[in-house]
């Protein structure tokens, strides 16, 4: 652009009117100084925002053959003066008649500030937040600037228009001398905000707002260097901050996967992750909704990510907090809604209630639940490879949300220790006939870490069963609803009775023990056992199993893990450990301990044993760790 655009030749032009600013009860202008301080750099927003809507309404009439002459190309610049400390903002939209700025500027763009002070001046904090996504309109350029000047001209043949107000409710309205349609807004900054004169801190609100907004936006130039006649000549180009046309406005036909990813590197250019899939929405009716969502790998974290879903209104950057506009387990995901039809100047709670919004939120969950049914009815390979990397924003959204709960029925993928995929209707056939208990209950086994709870684990396989591997952090939330949506059905994890009180089934082993056996081999043990935390069980196992295990049984355990990531019955997260000791009757070593005459030998036997199975539930620590290694040395 040329340097027409900043013309100082102002002040020789006849005046045309000066006026005061109609005011309801008082000066706003040191209300929105002092009110909106923390969210003074909005401002640029809602300026660009004009100067976007200045240039679409130029598009429009030209569409409508409303327009003489050409509409050029549609730029918006963004200028610093660092001399006299003003910013520019500069727009070839349609610009402003006399009238015009006398009617949007002084009257409708002046009560809109003033009605938003007068709703907001008394509210507490909560409110502040909301403010940022609040259209506070030109007069927000007051939060910055001391003095405001307005050099504008109207698509339509009437005089420039010179418009400056400094900060009182008086403004000076007079002829222009803009030779080339369009507007300029100068902020003379002041001291307070001289922040907003750094060529960074610029860069950086047009990249958080405006990276995607719709009309190319100029701040400074760059060289270039282009070849001419075989040389080399550098020439300066518009430094063009912004991509007019990000993928979620283009047509999914027209679009790669290619072109998905490097959107997402876009939006998010620290993240290293490539997205695993992404879904891009489109409605026109009953409500505007664009978009693409991205699930990015969840590993098993479920603190709240730092990369979130961006809402923007118009190609406009509102907030990244969707928090009541998508659904709750959607917060997981990445990505962009675009949504003209949110209202955001109001408070969460009243968001959650609107129904425009709900059926928004309702639109948003059921498209995620359609792109996975698709690519599990289509690319089931595809969908396993992901599974494990996805399936927490899944578990989270069914745990959540009843519709989904109920689509995702149908997609949602189990993976048994084995490595093989499973929806929970395949693998309830594959284990009905071998799982199902003498009560007629059908029994899922799981275990959470395939390596800690590998003996279990090789046990149950020993017998045949099928084991689940459930290793979310929201598994213990999960198997409750799962039980409470099946018949019959119960989830218990290979490490939570003996082996064959896992899956009760008729004619169990017969105890090789008499009862007075019995009674002498239980106060042994808990004469010799170190500490009181096991309870001790003797059960009659098939002699093969292990003389000593140690359980944790399920209910227990489930509710402790329930209350730690989240919410369950009060006070529960606070459950003492609770173990059992499983005494094998039927094996050798307790043959042996029987009899074993000596207290001292005795006393060892079952030291080591019981060390033993505290190992292979990884309970052996410490000292006791370093004991148990000394004393298995000797022992060798
Ligand atoms: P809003 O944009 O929400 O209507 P504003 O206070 O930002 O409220 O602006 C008031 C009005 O002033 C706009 O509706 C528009 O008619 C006019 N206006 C503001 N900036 C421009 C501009 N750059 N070009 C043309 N008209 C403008």
């Amino acid at each position: 652009m040329g340097g027409t655009l900043i013309d100082r030749a102002e002040g020789k032009a006849v005046p045309m009117a000066k006026g005061k600013i109609k005011v309801q009860s008082e000066n706003i202008f040191p209300i929105i100084k002092k009110f909106l301080y923390s969210d003074h750099e909005i401002f640029l927003r809602e300026l660009v925002s004009n100067a976007i809507d200045a240039t679409n309404k130029l598009k429009a009439l030209a569409e409508m053959g409303e327009l003489k002459g050409d509409i050029g190309k549609p730029i918006i610049e963004v200028k610093i003066d660092e001399k006299n400390k003003r910013l520019h903002i500069i727009d070839r939209g349609i610009g402003m008649t006399a009238e015009e700025v006398k009617k949007y500027i002084n009257e409708v763009a002046f009560s809109g500030a003033a009605e938003f002070v007068e709703q907001y001046r008394d509210k507490s904090q909560q409110t502040h937040a909301m403010i940022g996504h609040f259209g506070l309109g030109f007069y927000s350029a007051f939060m910055v600037a001391d003095k405001v000047e307005i050099r504008t001209r109207s698509h339509r043949d009437e005089p420039a228009v010179y418009w400056s107000c400094d900060g009182t409710t008086a403004y000076n309205l007079k002829k222009g001398t803009k030779t080339e349609r369009g507007t300029e807004v100068i902020l003379h900054i002041d001291e307070e905000n001289e922040e907003f004169l750094q060529r960074g801190r610029i860069a950086e609100l047009l990249n958080k707002y405006n990276q995607f907004a719709p009309v190319p936006i100029k701040f400074g130039s760059r060289e270039e260097t282009v070849k001419e006649g075989g040389k080399e000549k550098k020439i300066e180009v518009d430094n063009i901050v912004n991509n007019p046309e990000p993928a979620w406005t283009q047509s999914p036909k027209d679009l790669t996967d290619e072109d998905y990813v490097k959107f997402y590197r876009e939006l998010y250019p620290m993240q290293l992750d490539k997205p695993l899939f992404w879904i891009h929405l489109n409605v026109d009716y009953p409500f505007k909704l664009t978009g693409i969502l991205y699930f990015p790998k969840i590993k098993s974290q479920l603190q709240p990510v730092k990369d979130k879903i961006q809402l923007y209104q118009n190609q406009i950057f509102v907030t990244d907090n969707v928090e009541g506009i998508a659904a709750d387990f959607l917060t997981l995901m990445r990505g962009v809604i675009d949504s003209p039809d949110i209202p955001l100047n109001v408070s969460r709670s009243y968001l959650q209630a609107d129904v425009a919004v709900k059926k928004i939120s309702g639109y948003i969950t059921r498209k995620v639940a359609d792109k996975l049914s698709d690519i599990f009815k289509n690319n089931r390979g595809e969908l396993e490879k992901k599974w494990s990397d996805i399936k927490v924003i899944i578990e989270y959204g069914m745990l959540t949300d009843g519709k989904f709960f109920e689509k995702a029925k149908r997609f949602s993928l189990y993976q048994n220790t084995a490595g093989q995929y499973f929806t929970l209707g395949e693998f309830t056939d594959k284990i009905r006939d071998g799982q199902t208990d003498t009560a007629g209950k059908l029994i899922y086994l799981y275990a959470t870490d395939r390596h800690a709870q590998h003996s279990y684990i090789a046990s149950a396989q020993a017998k045949g069963y099928d084991v689940l591997l459930l290793d979310s952090p929201l598994t213990a939330h999960f198997i409750q609803k799962l039980e409470a949506d099946g018949k019959d059905i119960s989830f218990v994890r290979v490490d939570a009775d003996s082996i064959d009180k896992l899956i009760k089934k008729a004619g169990s082993a017969v105890s090789k023990l008499s009862e007075k056996e019995r009674e002498k081999l239980k106060s042994i043990i808990e004469e010799n056992a170190p500490e009181k935390s096991f309870t001790i069980q003797l059960e009659a196992l098939d002699s093969d199993v292990n003389p000593f295990v140690i359980t944790i049984p399920e209910f227990m355990r489930r509710m402790k893990e329930i209350n730690q990531t989240g919410a369950g019955m009060l006070g529960m997260e606070n459950l003492p450990e609770s173990y059992n000791l499983i005494v094998n009757t039927n094996s050798n070593f307790v043959a042996r301990i029987l009899k074993t005459e000596s207290e001292e030998a005795r006393k060892e036997l079952i030291t080591q044993a019981l060390d033993l199975a505290r190992l292979s539930q990884n309970l052996l620590k410490g000292e006791s760790l370093t004991q148990f290694i000394k004393r298995s040395f000797e022992l060798i």
